[in-house]
C-alpha cells in the first residue's frame, strides 16, 4: 500500500448494516476510538427491505428504512465516527491492521468485518444490457415504475416472495419463475403467496434469456420437467436469486469457506488473530437482522476483550 494520509483507531468497523451499526455502538460505548466504513447507506440490507417482521420488539413489525434511521442514532449518541468511503483491501503488518479505501490509508488495533451479501446474478443472455431498464434486484427500490404492469420474479426463498408480495400493490399480475416445484422461502410467506390472487407461480422453469429492444419486453422459459420452451411477455424482471457474501477483497487474507463466507470461531474471531467478522459476510446457519445484531454485539466485546489482553 502506497501514499495517503495514515490515521490511526482502536477499531475499524467495515461496513454499516445491522452487524456493523451494532459493533460500532458496543465499540463506542467502551469508549473505544472507532470509526466504521460505509460506501452506501447505513443500514444495508435493512434500507432496502419494505417490512421487517421477524425484529423483537416491533409487534406491528418496523419498515427497514425506520430501523436503520433508529439504529444510526443511537450509535452517532455515543460518538461513532462514519465515513463513506469503499474498503478495497486489508493487510496485517504485525499487530497492526491496515485498511486501504479510495483514498486513505487507516490503522487500527483490531477490526471487524460487517460487509454482508450482494445479490447473486441469474447469467442469462439480457440480464446485464436491461439492469435499470426492466430488470432489477430491489422491488422496494424499483416497484413504483411498474405500476399496472405485467411483472415476473425469479426465486422462491424469502427474497423472491416478499419482494413478489411488496409488488402487488403496484403491478397487475405477477408470475413467480422458480425451479423447482416446491418453495424455499418461510412458510408464512408462502401462505401469502399462494392466497394473493395477482401472484402466479410458474413451477419447475428457468428464464434462459430476457429480451427486448430499448426495454424489457418479454422472457424465454424452459421447463426443466418437459424440456418445453416458451416466451412470457413483461415489462419488469425482479431477480433474486441467492446472495454471495462481499469478501472478495479478503481472498489470501484469512479462511473463507467455498462460496466466500468467512470462517469464525464462536467469538466471531477469524482466522488471523484481532480480525472479527459479523452479520451476514459471515458462515453460519441463520441470516437475519436479529442474527446479524447478535454478531455485532459478539464482535465487538470479543474485540475489546482482544485489546485488553494486548495492553
Ligand atoms: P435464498 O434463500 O438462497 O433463495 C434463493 C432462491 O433462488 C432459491 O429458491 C433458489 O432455488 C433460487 N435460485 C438460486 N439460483 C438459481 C438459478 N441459477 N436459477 C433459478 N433459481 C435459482 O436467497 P434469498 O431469498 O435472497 O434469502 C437469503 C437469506 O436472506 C435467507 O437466509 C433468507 O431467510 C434471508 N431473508 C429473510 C427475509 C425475511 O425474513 N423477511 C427476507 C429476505 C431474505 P432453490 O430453492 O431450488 O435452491
Amino acid at each position: 500500500m502506497e501514499g495517503g494520509e495514515i490515521k490511526k483507531y482502536d477499531v475499524i468497523i467495515i461496513g454499516g448494516g445491522p452487524a456493523g451499526l451494532t459493533a460500532g455502538l458496543y465499540t463506542s460505548r467502551s469508549r473505544l476510538n472507532t470509526l466504521l466504513i460505509e460506501i452506501g447507506l447505513l443500514g444495508g440490507q435493512m434500507t432496502t427491505t419494505e417490512v421487517i417482521e421477524n425484529y423483537p420488539g416491533f409487534p406491528q413489525g418496523i419498515t427497514g428504512d425506520e430501523l436503520s434511521r433508529l439504529m444510526e442514532e443511537q450509535t452517532k449518541r455515543f460518538g461513532l465516527e462514519v465515513v463513506s468511503q469503499e474498503a478495497v483491501e486489508v493487510k496485517t503488518d504485525r499487530e497492526t491492521k491496515v485498511v486501504k479505501t479510495d483514498d486513505t490509508i487507516y490503522h487500527c488495533k483490531t477490526l471487524i468485518i460487517c460487509t454482508g451479501n450482494e445479490w447473486q446474478k441469474l447469467g442469462v443472455p439480457g440480464e446485464k444490457e436491461f439492469t435499470g431498464k426492466g430488470v432489477s434486484y430491489c422491488a422496494t427500490c424499483d416497484a413504483a415504475f411498474f405500476q399496472d404492469c405485467q411483472i415476473i420474479v425469479v426465486g422462491g426463498g424469502d427474497s423472491a416472495l416478499t419482494e413478489a408480495l411488496y409488488l402487488t400493490k403496484f403491478a397487475k399480475e405477477i408470475t413467480i419463475i422458480h425451479r423447482r416445484d416446491a418453495l424455499r422461502g418461510t412458510k408464512i410467506y408462502q401462505e401469502r403467496v399462494f392466497a394473493n390472487p395477482k401472484i402466479k407461480l410458474l413451477w419447475n422453469s428457468v428464464v434462459q434469456e430476457i429480451k427486448g429492444d430499448s426495454v424489457v419486453q418479454s422472457v424465454l422459459v424452459k421447463n426443466l420437467k418437459t424440456g418445453e420452451m416458451g416466451e412470457l411477455e413483461t415489462e419488469g424482471v425482479f431477480l433474486f436469486v441467492g446472495l454471495s457474501p462481499r469478501t472478495q477483497f479478503l481472498k489470501g487474507l484469512m479462511k473463507l469457506d467455498g462460496a466466500g463466507y468467512i470462517i469464525t470461531d464462536e467469538n466471531c474471531e477469524t482466522s488471523v488473530k484481532g480480525i472479527f467478522a459479523a452479520g451476514d459476510c459471515r458462515k453460519k446457519l441463520l441470516r437475519q437482522v436479529a442474527t446479524a445484531v447478535g454478531d455485532g454485539a459478539t464482535a465487538a466485546f470479543a474485540a475489546e476483550k482482544f485489546l485488553e489482553a494486548r495492553k
